[in-house]
Parts: structure tokens; sequence; C-alpha cells
């Protein structure tokens, strides 16, 4: 395999038209494993974001008024790109994300799927007729709600990006999407692959910004924008919300998480210590779905916990673009700080380190992947997203407790659970207040299943046969003197 530095493109994307910001500012990209500069992207503001509004309003009737299977031509020649690119874009997520190689190529597979899904699901927008009186005829027709936007995070710079162009394109929509400044050469090398598909000039555009607050409130606040579409914390979630609100524009939000992860005494372990793994050290534990509460009940909570303690310290920490690393670097200081500072706080509560605790020896933003036993739901990392690699064990009795602790949050995207008896998979499942739910398996995500959470983690849903539905408006057409 080669060890080759991808190369990036540093420039935006505007109205089909590759740019520097009209100042001719830039900003730089780094390595969060290496520290190195990858390379400058456009430092743009307002007028260039109102640019990139106005040139996808352009393109808006051509791409909305041609036929679904032409779109879906397109949308599937984008897709068919960006997997015959797979290992090329899978580098640039490593090189400017941290996470493993092995993980980029499976976002990036898993982005294309939403990619191809919509360009489907483009195809299968219905209306209704509803039955009326005898002189009139009730129709309910389905439309692309117009020009919309998008910002994205930097823990899945390209499929979180994949997840809503798909849908926008699929529906007929046309898009300005603003990228993690983190993060921004794999939204540029997605959007280069959907313009070599033959997707129109001005349908994608691009603004890449070092200060997201000037971008995010021209993106709110710009009657032209019907649509915004936003992952990331809740915190500015509910910022965007409120910027939103003036101009009454629709919004999906896909915020932050605190998902528990429940183990029953009649759990099939070996199996919950595999997905424990899965969802807390993917990504470094940088995963709003990733597991933040480890619930076990009390009688196989020593074992459980000694299990998952020698599966996390058999990990190994690297930089990603090694072959065998399973855990990269954190994606900047301030989350290695957030970090210690939930051990620190655990410890302080009781809690004893069974390993990890610490910062890499590596140095820069590796840390230990850790787990903590005997964690009391006091304690920071109990209330709190940590988003890093730390799993801490919390003991509970009764099912009862179990659902009580794990809904104890304000957020609820997803949560997990393990069991084998199904009377108990059912209540449970029921009873959990998250909009995403596994059971005796903690990878969950895919294009066919509704992604998205309730009460603070988020509105709407986001790929399934449901997830063109956000970038749809409704008409009732009422037809009458028949
Ligand atoms: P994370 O916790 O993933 O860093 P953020 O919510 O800070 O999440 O960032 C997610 C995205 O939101 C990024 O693209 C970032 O640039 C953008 N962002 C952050 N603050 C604002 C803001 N005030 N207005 C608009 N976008 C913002």
């Amino acid at each position: 395999m080669s060890e080759t530095q991808p190369s990036f493109i540093e420039r935006a994307f505007i109205g089909g038209d590759w740019v520097e910001a009209d100042s001719g500012a830039s900003f730089p990209v780094h390595n969060p494993a290496t520290g190195a500069t990858l390379g400058h992207v456009p430092d743009m503001g307002v007028d260039e974001t109102r640019r990139a509004i106005e040139a996808a309003e352009r393109a808006l009737p051509m791409w909305r008024d041609r036929p679904a299977k032409e779109r879906a031509q397109i949308m599937r020649r984008w897709f068919d790109l960006v997997m015959a690119d797979q290992e090329r874009l899978a580098r640039i997520i490593t090189a400017e994300q941290g996470k493993p190689l092995a993980e980029a190529r499976g976002e990036i597979a898993y982005g294309a799927a939403y990619i191809d899904w919509f360009a489907e699901e483009g195809r299968r927008v219905y209306g209704d007729i509803v039955a009326g009186a005898m002189d009139r005829r009730l129709l309910v027709l389905k439309q692309a709600i117009g020009v919309t936007a998008a910002i994205t995070p930097w823990n899945f710079p390209s499929a979180m990006l994949a997840r809503k162009v798909g849908a926008a394109l699929g529906a007929g929509c046309t898009m300005v999407v603003k990228p993690a400044e983190l993060t921004p050469f794999s939204a540029l090398a997605l959007i280069e692959l959907a313009q070599r598909a033959g997707a129109p000039a001005g349908v994608v555009n691009v603004v890449t910004a070092r200060d997201p607050v000037p971008i995010g409130q021209e993106l709110t606040r710009n009657p032209i924008v019907r649509k915004l579409t936003f992952t990331g914390s809740t915190e500015v979630g509910r910022i965007l919300l409120r910027q939103a609100a003036d101009n009454i524009q629709k919004c999906s939000m896909e915020l932050g998480g605190n998902a528990p992860l429940i183990v029953f005494e009649d759990a099939d372990l070996e199996r919950a210590v595999t997905g424990a793994v899965a969802t807390k050290y993917r990504n470094g534990g940088q995963t709003c779905i990733s597991a933040n509460r480890f619930l076990v009940q009390r009688r196989v909570a020593d074992a459980f916990a000694r299990r998952l303690a020698d599966s996390a310290g058999a990990l190994k920490v690297g930089d990603g673009a090694q072959e065998g690393v399973a855990v990269g670097p954190l994606i900047e200081p301030a989350a290695v700080d957030k970090v210690e500072r939930h051990i620190a706080d655990a410890v302080s509560h009781g809690a004893t380190v069974l390993v990890g605790g610490a910062r890499h020896p590596l140095g820069g933003t590796f840390f230990e992947p850790t787990v903590l036993a005997n964690v009391p739901s006091e304690a920071l990392i109990f209330q709190e997203e940590t988003f890093g690699p730390v799993a801490p064990v919390i003991h509970f009795d009764t099912e009862e407790e179990a659902i009580r602790l794990a809904n104890a949050t304000p957020y609820g995207l997803a949560a997990y659970f393990y069991s084998r008896d199904v009377a108990r998979i059912f209540r449970v499942a029921e009873r959990l207040e998250f909009g995403m739910v596994g059971v005796n398996e903690s990878l969950i995500s895919t294009e066919v299943a509704p992604f998205g959470g309730v009460k603070h983690s988020g509105l709407g849903r986001e790929g399934s046969r449901y997830g063109l539905d956000d970038y749809l408006e409704m008409k009732y057409v009422c037809l009458g003197g028949m």
C-alpha cells in the first residue's frame, strides 16, 4: 500500500467555479497525528456565502424540474466515482481527521451508500389523492423545498456531508455546504467528484471559513435558504435554531448524545464486550453515537469491566495512517483536556482506573484507551458526552433502575443494551427515550434506517425512506367545480 500523501483541493466551490476568498485570505489545516500543515483553504465570509446561496438559487429550477431519473443517473455516477476513489478519499480523512485508515475507508463506503440510496429514493416521491366532496378532488403534492444549507462536523467529515447532500440532491434541492474548519479537505474532495459526475454548476457549493459564525448567520437569515441541516454540538444547534427562528427556516438537527450501553446479567457477555469496544473506541470515541455510559448489572459488572479493560488495553494507538492502528489521535488539545477532566472527576468520586487513564507516550493528542470501574452516577462523565476513548462502568441492580439511569439525561440519540430475554428486549427497547436503540448490536448506522435523536439530540431523521421528507414540502391542491 502506498504511503503517499493525497493531494488536497485548496479552493472553495461556488457556482461551479473553484475560487479563493475575496480577501485572498486562507487558513491552514493540520494533521492531528503529526501536527503537520496539510494545506490551506480560503477564509471566506458573508459575501462569498451570499454568492453561493445565489448560485444555488439560480441552479434550482433546472435541477428541481429535471426528471428524477436524470438526477439519479448523475448521483449514481457520483457514487461510482466515490467508490472508485475510496482509497484516496480515505487517506484525506485520515490525514485531516486522524481516524485509522480502515475506519476511513469504511466512512467513505458508508457515506457513498447514502448517495446511492437517495438517488433511488428521489425517484419514489409519491403524493396522495384524498377522498373529498363530490364536487372536488383533493391532491397532496410533494415538492423540493428549494435552496438548502448544510453545516457539518469534523468527526465524519465525508459521511455526514454525503448523507445531507445525497438527500438534498435526490429530492431536487440545491445546497450550500459549510464543512468544519478542522476538516474541509474531505468535503472539497467529495464535491469535486459530484462535479465530475455531472452535477450542474451551482447545485452544490462549498464555502470554507475559519470563523463559522458569520457564515452560519447568513445561511440562517438569508430568506433564499429554506432549510438548514446541521450536525454538531447541541450548543451550536441551539444557536442556529434561534437564528433560524427569525426566518421560520425549516431545520434538521443531529446533535450531541450521551449513549448508555446496558448489560443485563442474562447477556452474552462476550458479545457485549465486543460491542462495547466497537462503539467506544471507534474514531477514538469521537462519535455522537459512541456509548458514553456503561450500565452493567451488578452480578456481571466485574467480569464485564475486566474483559473490557483487557480488550481496550490491547488496542494499538498511533497515527491512523499506519497499519494495525486501532485508535488515532484526538482531534485537538481541548478534546484531551475534556477527557482528563472527566477521568479526574470520576476518580475523585471513587472510580478506579482499570486500564489507561493518561495521555499516551506518543504525546500530542494521543490518549490511552481507558476503562473506569465503580463510577457513580454523580460523576461528570455520566452527565456529559466525553467524546474520547473512556469507558465508565456504572453498576445497577434492577431493570427499572437501568432504564431510569439510561434515561436520566437530556440527550436521546442512541442507546444499546445486551440481553437474551425476549420479553425484556421489547420492554426495555420501548421504554428507552432515544431515537435509535441497538439490541445485542452496537454498529447500527445504515442508510436504510432512520438516523436521528429525540430530546436535546435533535430534530428530523437522515437516511431511510423517511429521510427525503426533510427536503420536501407538501402542497395541498383543492380542485373544485368538478
Ligand atoms: P463539534 O463539537 O463537533 O466541534 P460544533 O458544533 O462546534 O461541533 O461544530 C460543528 C460545525 O458547526 C462545524 O462546521 C463548525 O464550524 C460549525 N459551527 C460552530 N459554531 C457555529 C456557529 N455559531 N454558527 C454556525 N456554525 C457553527
